[in-house]
């Protein structure tokens, strides 16, 4: 723990760190923290609250309805109102909109070469400072399904058929339903950001549903600050006897290792263990599993930031199978993965925008000297730096400095530390953390 001394003039302040010698490990919890740090460290009762209204039963109605379709696999049938993919995503979409006046619900629809319908499921919770509503929060997961298990005694479909049953209720109505369910709790407060919360189409067919809406809200000049995709988040049980962690949720993010996904990932440990800390955040520094992709990466390929969340215990005989079923998942589990979900997003949606870097020098000469612009958003009470050795994982220390934009470190050597700045917007609403890369 270091001591600060602050004097503060013109709006530039100077900070002597006292005991810096190899003190930047161990500095990161709550308890023994400089008291200044307390807005950065604290629960946000508005947070607590809205993650408190995550309903299990809500959830339950959307996953058990999504499984009555049969099979949602993108090439099956689309009249039928009670099988099929069609009729799945018209049903969705009522339930959506009856939550809220407020959400903006919809249909997103295109049409591929074969004339297949690729359509995204989509509620909108525009954001109320117009400062930031052009800054928006993706929650999401796939709605489509497969079943890729060889033939089997009695069935009466072929192993590609489209309408052959495939259930998908981890893979992927897990993320839609607690997407949805967050849409219809969240509908009920402001928020500075606008939230957008998505079943997307097609993702077993290559990402394509989310592709399709990444280009278009590229196309749109519209910024994404984050995408907080969920895919798979409801097994508990580890196939093939190997060891299960049935408290842990992995969040996959792609580097560098200060890629602004990765300070996604960042942001998702420290927000999600401190409003569950029943469960934790297992940070995998890669951009999904091994050999294997999420919609996440549609986004990140169109230059969005954005990780995916998903169960630490995967059972591969359950994954595109008849066995992806609602008896085979632990609610209690999902539960705790959507309510890191909702804390995460909505600490964001109510903090204002990250600052933005605007040069690390070396001051007088063998100071660090942290220029930043100010952040754009209401209700901002303060700034944090962070800092670390540059090869450690995680931001290991957090200095706070109050409202000046130009901050001097008195003998930190840039050359040895990464630096990054957040903004504070009252107690327990920080911001994303900016990291200083050139
Ligand atoms: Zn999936």
């Amino acid at each position: 723990m270091n001591r600060i001394r602050a004097s503060i003039s013109f709006g530039m302040i100077a900070l002597a760190l006292v005991g810096l010698g190899g003190a930047l490990a161990g500095c990161s919890g709550a308890s023994g923290q400089d008291p200044a740090l307390e807005p950065w460290f604290a629960t946000d009762p508005l947070v607590e609250e809205i993650v408190s209204q995550i309903s299990r039963e809500n959830i339950e109605v959307i996953l058990k309805g999504m499984e009555s379709f049969e099979t949602r696999n993108t090439l099956s049938e689309t009249e039928s109102d009670t099988r099929g993919i069609g009729g799945a995503r018209r049903w969705l979409k009522e339930q959506v909109e009856a939550y809220s006046p407020r959400l903006d619900v919809y249909l997103d629809r295109w049409v591929s070469d074969a004339g297949t319908e690729l359509v995204n499921i989509t509620a909108v919770l525009p954001g109320t400072n117009p400062a930031l509503a052009n800054q928006h929060i993706i929650l999401g997961g796939h709605y489509d399904s497969i079943n890729l298990d060889p033939v089997r005694e009695g069935d009466t479909y072929e192993r590609r058929d489209p309408n052959r049953p495939a259930p998908g209720v981890n893979d992927d109505i897990s993320g839609v339903a607690v997407a949805m369910e967050c849409a219809r709790v969240f509908s009920q407060y402001d928020f500075q950001k606008t939230l957008v919360f998505v079943g997307f189409v097609a993702e077993e067919q290559g990402l394509v549903g989310a592709s399709l809406l990444a280009q278009k809200m590229k196309a749109e000049g519209k910024e994404i600050e984050a995408v907080l995709m969920m895919d798979m988040i409801g097994s508990s049980v580890r196939g093939g006897g190997a060891p299960s962690q049935p408290t842990t949720v992995r969040v996959f993010s792609d580097g560098p290792m200060d890629s602004p996904s990765r300070q996604i990932a960042r942001f998702m440990e420290m927000i999600g263990e401190r409003y569950v800390p029943d469960q934790d955040v297992d940070l995998i520094f890669r951009k999904d599993r091994f050999g294997r992709g999420g919609d996440h990466t549609a986004f990140n390929r169109e230059g969005f930031a954005g990780v995916r969340l998903v169960e630490s215990n995967e059972d591969y005989n359950n994954q595109h199978s008849y066995n992806d079923t609602f008896a085979n998942l632990d609610m209690d589990y999902l539960m705790r993965n959507a309510r890191i979900e909702a804390a995460a997003a909505a600490t964001l949606a109510l903090a204002s925008a990250s600052p933005t870097p605007m040069g690390l020098g070396r001051g007088e000469g063998y100071d660090a000297q942290v220029r930043f612009m100010p952040a754009v958003g209401e209700g901002v009470t303060g700034y944090v730096i962070a800092l670390r050795s540059t090869t450690a994982p995680r931001w290991e220390e957090f200095v706070w400095v109050g409202m000046p934009f130009q901050v001097t470190f008195p003998h930190k050597d840039i050359d040895e530390i990464m630096v990054g700045v957040a903004a504070v917007s009252g107690a327990g609403r920080p911001s994303l953390i900016s990291a200083y890369l050139r």
